[in-house]
């Protein structure tokens, strides 16, 4: 069978293609340029023709995944802008919104084998102010917030509050246009949702100025002093990339996971956790801020992975080792640079 993966040549979606081939599915991605595309014809070299790549330079033009559909079984879309200095919400919004519902009116059109799509969504999609603590999001939450705050603010809203109402709304969307186009399609969705995506690196990323936002916050996390004491004791949801690529793929070919949404987050860190973890690592790690190995970590938010747990049988990697495996990764990657 064979699966076309959007966005082939980011962070997450370079591990998704990696745990698809591992199990013997083709792969297509796509990329927005074709240095992109043979830097992953590179990597994933082993796999011979197994992997190829097409070239969708803009996600948002109607028809963009036309050729792209064709003849494959099923569509993970990750793509989706994840950084920049874009300061209308229509920036972030459109490509994300656009792209996602571009993939699956395609798939609608031209995608006559496709049997599902699953589309890489966000915490950001359940998120919002709570009053309990901690609080904790299921997939029965939606974020409305982040919607609100950029109809009200526009270009002024923070470019965090501006990403997160582009994932709500696209996910929001992809869910509108399956309820809209019911019996027209030969397919159904699932969204996965995670939290912040840490772990090994996989794809090419020539300097540290080009990692992804997530492993960009690790890589600043532990270099020198580290985070200040406030900000290192402060809980943050992680996932390991590798278990957020295989909820993927679960999602994919399980059967009951067609119609839903699936948080993946393995708990909640800290950075402070983080540091006592490698300072006792065997074999040592040298260079790893100390901070206050004796201070509290405050955790007020969990993002509950329950149904992966319960309804997909979904393990999630240790924070010892996705910490662990992050730090050598940056490290190897860091003798390079
Ligand atoms: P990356 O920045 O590494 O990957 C983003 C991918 O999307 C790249 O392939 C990028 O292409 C592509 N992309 C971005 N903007 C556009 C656009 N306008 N048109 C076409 N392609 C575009 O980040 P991640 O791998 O971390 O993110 C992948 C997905 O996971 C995103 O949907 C993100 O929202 C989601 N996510 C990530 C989390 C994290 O902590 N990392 C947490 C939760 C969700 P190019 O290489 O050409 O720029």
């Amino acid at each position: 069978a064979t699966v076309l993966v959007s966005g082939a040549s980011g962070f997450i979606a370079a591990w998704i293609i990696k745990t698809l081939l591992d199990q013997g599915f083709d792969v297509r991605g796509t990329v927005r340029s074709s240095s992109k595309g043979d830097q992953l014809v590179k990597l994933f070299k082993d796999y011979g023709s197994k992997f190829s790549y097409v070239l969708v330079e803009d996600i948002s033009l109607d028809g963009a995944f036309d050729e792209a559909v064709k003849g494959v079984d099923a569509i993970i879309h990750t793509a989706s802008p994840f950084v920049g200095n874009a300061q209308e919400p229509d920036e972030w919004i459109k490509p994300a919104v656009d792209g996602t519902l571009n993939a699956l009116k395609s798939a609608k059109e031209f995608g006559t084998s496709v049997k599902r799509v699953v589309i890489t969504s966000s915490v950001a999609a359940v998120q919002q102010p709570k009053t309990e603590m901690p609080a904790i999001y299921t997939e029965t939450d939606w974020n409305t917030s982040a919607v609100e705050e950029v109809k009200e603010k526009g270009a002024q809203a923070g470019h965090l509050v501006k990403y997160r109402a582009s994932k709500v709304l696209a996910e929001r969307a992809a869910w509108d246009f399956v309820e809209e186009n019911k019996g027209e399609i030969g397919f159904d969705i699932a969204t996965i949702l995670p939290s912040f995506v840490f772990g090994p690196l996989l794809h090419d990323v020539p300097s540290p100025a080009q990692l992804s936002v997530s492993p960009k916050m690790f890589y600043e996390a532990i270099r020198g002093q580290g985070y200040p004491q406030q900000r290192a004791s402060f809980g943050i949801n992680y996932v390991d990339v590798r278990d957020v690529a295989e909820l993927h793929v679960r999602a994919l070919t399980n059967e009951a996971a067609g119609g839903e949404r699936f948080i993946c987050s393995a708990g909640s860190f800290s950075w402070q956790e983080a540091y006592n973890i490698l300072n006792s690592a065997e074999p040592p790690i040298s260079n790893v801020p100390k901070g206050n190995p004796a201070a509290q970590s405050i955790h007020q938010m969990i993002h509950s992975s329950d149904k992966a747990r319960f309804l997909l049988g979904f393990e999630f990697t240790s924070v010892e080792k996705m910490t662990v495996d992050t730090l050598r990764s940056l490290r190897e990657r860091e003798a390079g640079w």
